[in-house]
């Protein structure tokens, strides 16, 4: 049985004053599901270890230890800050930082070196979701951004229609449903049906308290990445304990 995973994308937002937010969580976190956090990364290591349920995540990170890359953060610095997650392949930085399936490999590969888990996102664009490309582009983006030797620990998968992010716009449970049986096929035959049926697939774009449950009841929906409803405790809360809810 995999367990759920409520995991917020703070983005470019929140200063100190935002980690209130996390106390006014806290209750909801002692629910079934799991709970992350991806703070901005200047708030890593004041969000760490500030509730036992809620672990912290960053938002991306250089596919090299150390080095001259003025202004990256490498994987084990996230380690060292306290993250246990990082997310990699975000639309965001493969539109605003032209981020290939290769890099998000090579990012993935450096994340697990350091020992964390990587919530991975892959999702199509408006444009190629109505020319009927969404599963040809979901099954490249899974198998080229994803290195050998997943496993359940290491690796969640966020499907995030491009269109949806941000938008108000979301796919019908029929369209969310499509796309998580296809991706689970697709884990399945990659890393074998142990291994395939462990790793969560989380559903992202324009999740809130009032279309959480709906998409929670969808099979091989394993939870949400939530960026706008993530930012307030009193958005992220019923969000929470709907997945908390849905057994
Ligand atoms: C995201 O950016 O990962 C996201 C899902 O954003 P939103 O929930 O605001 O659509």
């Amino acid at each position: 049985m995999r367990s759920k995973l409520a995991a917020g994308n703070w983005k470019m937002n929140g200063t100190q004053e935002a980690l209130s937010e996390l106390a006014a969580m806290a209750d909801a976190a002692k629910g079934a599901a799991e709970v992350l956090i991806c703070p901005p990364a200047t708030l890593l290591a004041s969000a760490a270890g500030r509730d036992a349920n809620i672990a912290i995540g960053g938002q991306d990170c250089h596919a090299n230890a150390s080095g001259a890359h003025t202004g990256d953060i490498s994987a084990p610095m996230l380690a060292d800050a306290g993250a246990t997650h990082v997310i990699l392949g975000h639309s965001e930085r493969r539109q605003d930082h032209e981020e290939s399936d290769a890099l998000v490999r090579e990012k993935t590969a450096a994340a697990w070196q350091a020992g964390l888990t990587v919530v991975l996102c892959l999702g199509e664009s408006l444009e190629q979701r109505e020319n009927g490309e969404t599963l040809d582009v979901i099954a490249a983006q899974l198998n080229k951004s994803t290195p050998d030797g997943a496993t359940g620990e290491t690796l969640v998968i966020a499907y995030e229609p491009i269109w949806a992010i941000g938008t108000g716009k979301i796919p019908t449970t029929e369209q969310i449903g499509e796309v998580h049986d296809f991706l689970r096929a697709e884990l399945n035959t990659r890393f074998g049906a142990e291994i395939g049926n462990a790793i969560r697939l989380l559903y992202g774009g324009s999740v809130k308290p009032g279309n959480a449950a709906e998409i929670f009841a969808v099979p091989n929906v394993d939870g949400a990445l939530v960026g706008g409803a993530s930012l307030k405790a009193a958005d992220f809360t019923p969000i929470i304990e709907a997945l908390n809810a849905s057994g």
